[in-house]
C-alpha cells in the first residue's frame, strides 16, 4: 500500500473506483446510479446493489447528511503510527441527505459533542497527485 505521509495508507484506486476519488479531488462527492431503478451504489460496485443491473452513471451527490453513527478512536494500530498526531479520531456513518451512507471521518468538532441526527458537511482533503479524501465537518 503506499503512503502519503509515513503510516498513514492511501486507497487502493482502481478503475472501479478511479472516478469516486478524482471527482473528490475536483471537490466534489459523487457515486454511481443504476441507469435501471435509480439507486445511488456506495461503495462502488460493478453492479446495482439493489437490482443487479451493471448500467451505472457517476452522478455528483449532495456533500451533506447526518450521523447515523459514530465511534472515537483514542488509540492506533501501531502500523499506523502517523494516526497519533490525529487523536482522538471521530469516525461515522454519514447519511447523506441524497441517501446513501458512507463511512467518514469528523472533524472540527469535540469527540463528546458528535451525535446521532448531527448535521454534517464533507470537505476534501487531498492525499496525492490523483486523489483527495472526503471528510466531514458539523454543517
Ligand atoms: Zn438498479
Amino acid at each position: 500500500m503506499a503512503q502519503h505521509t509515513p503510516g498513514k495508507p492511501l486507497p487502493e484506486i482502481s478503475d472501479l473506483t478511479r472516478p469516486f476519488w478524482a471527482a473528490a479531488k475536483n471537490r466534489k462527492l459523487v457515486m454511481q446510479k443504476c441507469k435501471h431503478c435509480g439507486t445511488l451504489n456506495f461503495y462502488p460496485k460493478p453492479w446495482c446493489i439493489e437490482c443487479g443491473d451493471r448500467g451505472l452513471e457517476w452522478v455528483e451527490v449532495k456533500p451533506r447528511g447526518t450521523i447515523y453513527s459514530h465511534t472515537v478512536a483514542h488509540t492506533v494500530m501501531m502500523n499506523f503510527p502517523a494516526w497519533k498526531d490525529d487523536l482522538p479520531v471521530v469516525l461515522c456513518i454519514i447519511e447523506l441527505d441524497d441517501g446513501p451512507r458512507m463511512y467518514g471521518q469528523l472533524t472540527g468538532c469535540p469527540p463528546e459533542k458528535v451525535h446521532i441526527g448531527m448535521q454534517v458537511e464533507a470537505y476534501f482533503e487531498d492525499i496525492s497527485e490523483e486523489a483527495a479524501i472526503p471528510k466531514f465537518r458539523p454543517a
